[in-house]
């Protein structure tokens, strides 16, 4: 089999607002399609068109390639020696960021190709299947009218998810805001419930450590993305202070040497790659690893279409220790109608897909609605 064409869809919704942390509202899909018929799905956590540019880019010299320069006439079944010659290939776009973000989409599609191939799912292709069904949180955010977000609490408690996450919106503004922020949705979601905080990185180490202190009379589960990536030695003094609530970060970081870094030297409790990120499933199954060997959790980070939610149940079923993983309960009708999918979700609990590659395909009436390159 050998790899024939990479097309890159852009996507974005009309209401789409640009002030709103969805990263929803817009995607990237791509498709890689092959001489026998078999084509691969697969999106990037990023900016649509510059993950377009990554894949179409001419080739410059050898370090300095686009990727569909770079995959074209290959066979699909060799994922992992075309990770590294994605990677080699792109050395100059950045090595990191958004090349691997490019890499991320082109790698789940890669895995998507051969379970297609084989009738396999992805995480059997993997070599593991921990599980066969997974605890997910539901993840929304923040918002000023604490009536809100009682309702948004109490409305995913209802549905039955055991853990809630909330974030960004207007945490950061000061200290009593905060507490006041926590308090709400601990008081939405109830003592039984697992409640995690996302900051999205508005603060410094000493005001970080103020809220984790203050925080403690509402227990949450994790404090997350408190703050900014690069900010190593902050997260280790935040970490050291935290006491009983866990430190998480990472969903910004797209290659193993940066979360193996916030382990060692952060300190910090749980690193969250997202698979649309951070190299694919390729990628990700080596920083999951990487942080078994630490002892630390490694807790995948997801807010794009049902790719990556199949994704990412996928990637659930191959790590040994996982309490649950993110599931954006976005309303964006990309989140809600781009594919058509085959787990079920019930109770708070996700069952990984069984069928061939990643157990979805995309709803063209919805791909075709919303691209932009049409
Ligand atoms: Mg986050």
């Amino acid at each position: 089999m050998r790899i024939t064409d990479i097309e890159v869809i852009p996507l974005r919704i009309p209401q789409h607002n640009v002030h709103i942390a969805d990263g929803i509202q817009d995607d990237v899909i791509v498709r890689v399609h092959t001489d026998e018929g078999i084509t691969g799905i697969g999106e990037a956590d990023s900016s649509p068109m510059v993950v377009k540019a990554v894949v179409e880019a001419w080739p410059s010299w050898p370090r300095c390639r686009g990727l569909r320069d770079i995959l074209i006439g290959e066979d699909p079944f060799n994922v992992e020696m075309l990770w590294e010659k994605m990677r080699f290939g792109t050395m100059w776009l950045g090595r990191n960021g958004v090349a691997q973000q490019a890499i991320a989409a082109v790698d789940i599609a890669l895995w998507d190709i051969v379970g297609k191939a084989t009738g396999k799912p992805v995480h059997a292709l993997l070599g593991a299947a921990f599980r066969d069904r997974i605890r997910v949180y539901a993840s929304t955010l923040f918002t000023e009218d604490p009536g809100e977000m009682t309702e948004v609490g109490q409305r995913y408690v209802s549905r039955g998810f055991t853990a809630v996450k909330f974030g960004w919106g207007p945490m950061g503004r000061s200290l009593a805001g905060d507490v006041k922020l926590v308090e709400t949705a601990r008081r939405a979601v109830g003592e039984n419930v697992d409640l995690l905080i996302d900051a999205g990185c508005p603060f410094k180490s000493r005001e970080a450590i103020q809220r984790v202190h203050a925080f403690v009379p509402y227990h949450p589960f994790w404090f997350e993305e408190a703050l900014e990536g690069d900010d190593v030695e902050g997260y280790r003094q935040l970490s050291r202070a935290a006491g009983d609530i866990r430190i998480a970060t990472g969903e910004q970081e797209s290659a193993l040497p940066a979360f193996e870094k916030l382990i060692t030297e952060g300190e910090v409790d749980i690193i969250q790659p997202d698979i649309a990120r951070a190299g694919g499933p390729t990628e990700c199954r080596r920083i999951a690893a990487m942080a078994q060997r630490h002892h630390r959790l490694c807790i995948f980070h997801a807010w794009k279409s049902g790719i990556l939610v199949a994704a990412t149940l996928h990637m659930a079923a191959i790590v040994p220790d996982i309490p649950f993983v993110e599931y954006t309960v976005s309303e964006s009708p990309l989140r809600r109608e781009l594919v058509h999918s085959t787990f079920e979700l019930k109770d708070g609990i996700a069952t990984i897909p069984q069928g061939p590659g990643l157990g979805v395909e995309l709803n063209e009436e919805i791909l075709n609605r919303y691209r932009m390159d049409k």
